[in-house]
């Protein structure tokens, strides 16, 4: 994860932290050499800007550049730009502020990951939270959709809604609403169909789902391999649907990152969670403040 990233910002830091003291034009070289580090991670260029004004104003318009490690003092304040760039001190939490079952609604494009997500978050659920969650698939569009998040669910041992050939999405929630209280169940996830794109039966059916059952969290899913597609697909559903986090899968095998380093500033929304591999317990919490030390090493 942001192996490239670290390996090129790693470089021009030390050379930073090296020298005894720093003059302006050398935190600007240093800058434009971040910058096409950034812009190299596939990071949407307005973030780059943005993060680029900040640090060398910081740097450079203060005590900094007189200060006996001037190297480590814009470290720091590239540590902190970075950590604000993915969505400041708060490690983003599941919001469980609402009379059970608390839904949370799971939406993205076809592949992004979401049934596996779906199954990842119940078990992290019932495991951390110590919740009693229960999942239900409205995916009526692919074919072994519903059947595959029993299979999952099975596997980490979280209730899935009994099937039922041929019922519509919204019908489906209601019933899995209803089965959910019935069950006393603290957390409902619902994993929605996905398209190959964004188009508007699929926004009209995800509006439909969220007008029966009122989610707490509507949280989409994207593949950071995909990265600046990510970030797009995001603000196309940003507008349509009140989404309340981000979850970025497949953080495992993308050594840029540009999606997690954009999608904040872009669409204003946090990650919550990010994916990092295949296996069911394979999901951390998104933590801005740890994932920028993770990239400066
Ligand atoms: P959906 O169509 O959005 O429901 O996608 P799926 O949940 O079926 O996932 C598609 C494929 O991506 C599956 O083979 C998953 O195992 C894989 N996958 C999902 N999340 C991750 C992840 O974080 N890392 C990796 N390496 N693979 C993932």
């Amino acid at each position: 994860m942001f192996d490239n990233l670290s390996d090129r910002l790693g470089t021009v830091f030390d050379r930073l932290r090296g020298r005894g003291s720093l003059s302006e034009q050398d935190v600007r070289d240093a800058m434009r050499e971040v910058r096409i580090a950034l812009l190299e991670a596939d990071v949407a260029l307005p973030v780059v800007r943005r993060f680029i004004d900040a640090v060398t104003e910081k740097a450079i318009g203060s005590e900094v550049l007189k200060s006996v490690t001037p190297g480590q003092q814009v470290v720091k304040i590239v540590s902190d730009e970075l950590t604000e760039m993915l969505g400041g001190d708060e490690p983003a939490e599941l919001n469980f502020a609402a009379k059970p079952p608390v839904v949370i609604m799971m939406v993205g494009l076809q592949g992004s990951g979401k049934t596996t997500t779906t199954a990842k978050l119940g078990k992290l659920i019932k495991e951390k939270h110590g919740k009693k969650a229960i999942m239900a698939s409205l995916d009526v569009n692919r074919p072994a959709a519903q059947e595959q998040l029993k299979v999952l669910g099975e596997q980490v041992q979280v209730a899935t809604l009994p099937i039922v050939p041929g019922q519509q999405p919204v019908d489906i929630a209601r019933r899995a609403m209803e089965s959910a209280k019935l069950q006393a169940a603290d957390v409902l996830l619902l994993d929605t169909a996905g398209r190959l794109h964004v188009d508007e039966a699929l926004m009209a059916e995800m509006k439909a789902i969220a007008n029966v059952s009122a989610p707490t969290e509507v949280l989409l899913v994207v593949d950071s391999l995909t990265g600046q597609d990510a970030v797009n697909v995001a603000q196309s559903f940003t507008g349509e649907v009140p989404l309340t986090g981000v979850v970025l899968t497949r953080m495992d095998g993308d050594a840029r990152g540009g999606a997690a380093l954009s999608m904040r500033y872009v669409t204003g929304k946090p990650i919550k969670f990010a994916g990092t591999g295949e296996k069911l317990d394979a999901i951390e919490a998104f933590d801005p403040g740890r994932v920028a030390g993770r990239i400066l090493g």
